[in-house]
Formats: C-alpha cells, structure tokens, sequence
C-alpha cells in the first residue's frame, strides 16, 4: 500500500528537522508499507523551501510542492490533496509535531479496518490558553447548532483520508475551504483516534485571534445558512410585538387618557433596532462577499515549482 503524508509548511525551518527526524523513526517501525512524503510549501519566507529542496535531493519519496505565495493552511491542503490522490491513503499532519508521528500506526490500523476517513481526536487542550479553549468551546457548540452535519469537537485537520475520500474532498467545487467542514461533509466511514495535542516543537503559531475570529466565520457561513434566515423570524417577532404595543399605547392614552412617555424609550428603540438592522445587514454582507469571491471562480492557488512530483 502505498500512504502520503502530506504537511503543509509556511515558515517552519526550525521545526522541519524534528519533524523529519521523528516521522523517519516512526516509519521505519512499519516497513510493510509504502511511504512518501508531500510537502505543500506555503509560500515560506524563510528558509523552509531550501532545506526541502536539500532534503528531496536523491529522495524521491520526497514530493515538494512550492506555491506561488502565501494561500493559507486550507489552499495549501488541497493543493496536497490533489497530488496525494494517486496514492491508496493519505495522512494529514501539522508540520510543527503538535499532532504526534506516533498517530500514523494508529490510524493505519483504523483504515485497515475499512474506514475511509480516520480523524485525531484531541483529548484535552491542557496545552491550549484559557482563552483559546474557551472561543473553541464556543465555536463548536454554536457550529454544531445551525450546521447542516454537525461537527465532532476537538477534531483538527489531522487524520487519514482513503482514496475515495480524497477524491470526494476534492470533488468539491468551493473557493472558501474550511478544511474540517468539508473532511466532515462528505461522509463515508469515519472513526475517531484519541490523542493528547503536543506542544509547538519549535517555531511560531501562525494565527492570531482576529484570523481565528475570521477562520470561524468561514465556518459557518460555509456550513450553514441559518444565520441569514434567522432575520425573518426575528422581524416577525418584532413586528408582532410592535402591533400589541401600539394597541396598548392607544388604549392607554384613549380609555386612561394617561400622556405617552417619550424620549427616553424612543431613544433605547431607535438604538437598538438601528443596531439589529446593521447586524443583519453586516450578516447579509458575510454571505455577500463569500458569494462574490465564489463567482469569481479564480483558482485555489498558484504551483511555483514541483519536486519529485509525477
Ligand atoms: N500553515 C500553512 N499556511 C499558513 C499557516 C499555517 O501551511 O498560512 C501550516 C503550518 O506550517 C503548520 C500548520 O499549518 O504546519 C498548522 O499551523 P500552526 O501550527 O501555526 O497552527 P496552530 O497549530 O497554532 O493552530
Ligand atoms: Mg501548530
């Protein structure tokens, strides 16, 4: 059988050498199979593409791919996903060892179990901030909420997918890819493996809050249309009490004869319904943009260079 394991790396020269070190161990425990590697080059600055290059040099189990700049972790994935589709499975693993080597036997042993798609589940996020976990939590709960399939929590990008899972993912036609999403989205028989995240080996996280903020929101937008119909019901909702609340009103000041209270309640309605309207209209707009870069249909990302590739 032959297995890629595809890593998609954007400056990651300080980790790439433990990264080697420790998959070489972990492989050469399990000589009956067939193993490359795809390194989707992200569009480094450093000095990542060079040692890639030395290491494909005379390794042609070494495949490189180098893209034409910086598309994202998602862009990147696909791009590996596409070369990876010759082979009987692909692994998915972060280049910085926070998913650890010693999850490929595990995984293995699942898709020999006839699953096409095995996913590392993380345990506990003991290594995440307080913070981290906390807008995770959130975001998977809110997610499994109005997405259309919902989503295993603690479930990364890291996992196994088999041949036709490969080619189901990448029959998908979107310009926005949330990875997970999609992994989830096509289905097939799926089975988790436990795992502890590791800490960073070395090097720098590459997303900050506002991405993870925005990577959320492709999420959903991506997963799900409730947010937008949301607004109907809640204009009928408000509507409606509108309606009882003007009846009151005239009863009030008709059968009482008791004087309308004015400006302060004007005030917090005026408020507050300007904000539900920019909200909605701010929710529209999310739709909006996603729709105008899908329709633009412009490629995933550009190839700079191929190593080893056939
Ligand atoms: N990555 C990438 N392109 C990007 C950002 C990240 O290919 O624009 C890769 C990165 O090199 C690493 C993986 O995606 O192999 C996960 O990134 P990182 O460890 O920074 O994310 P975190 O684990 O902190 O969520
Ligand atoms: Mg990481």
């Amino acid at each position: 059988m032959k297995i890629a394991l595809l890593l998609a790396v954007y400056n990651e020269q300080e980790a790439l050498p433990f990264l080697w070190e420790e998959t070489q161990a972990v492989l050469r425990k399990l000589p009956q199979e067939q193993f490359e590697y795809i390194f989707v080059n992200d569009g480094s600055t450093d000095g990542t593409l060079g040692w890639l290059k030395q290491l494909a040099q005379g390794n042609p189990a070494v495949k490189v791919i180098s893209l034409s700049r910086n598309f994202g972790k998602e862009a990147a994935l696909t791009a590996g996903l596409a070369e990876a589709a010759r082979a009987d499975a692909v692994i998915i693993l972060d280049a910085d060892l926070q998913d650890p080597p010693s999850l490929i036997p595990a995984f293995l042993e699942k898709y020999r179990e006839g699953y096409d798609i095995v996913y590392g589940q993380r345990q506990n996020r003991r290594q995440d901030s307080f913070l981290k976990r906390f807008t995770a939590r959130c975001f998977y709960k809110f997610y499994n909420v109005i997405a259309s399939r919902p989503m295993p929590e603690n479930a990364g990008d890291c996992r196994l997918l088999n041949r036709r899972a490969i080619q189901a993912v990448l029959a998908l036609p979107e310009r926005e890819r949330f990875m997970k999403g999609l992994f989830n989205w096509v289905g097939f028989r799926t089975a988790p493996v436990p795992f502890t995240r590791q800490p960073r080996r070395a090097g720098k996280t590459k997303w900050n809050y506002w991405q993870l903020w925005n990577f959320a929101l492709e999420g959903l937008t991506a997963s799900s249309t409730i947010p937008l119909r949301l607004w109907t019901y809640f204009g009928f909702a408000v509507s409606g009490f509108a309606f009882l609340y003007a009846v009151w009103v005239a009863v009030q000041k008709m059968v009482y004869g008791n004087p309308v209270s004015g400006y302060a309640s004007l005030m917090v309605t005026i408020l507050f319904f300007s904000g539900v309207q920019l909200i909605s209209l701010g929710v529209l707009g999310e739709y909006l943009g996603r729709i105008f870069i899908e329709v633009k249909q412009r490629p995933l990302y550009f190839i700079a260079e191929k190593i080893n590739c056939d």
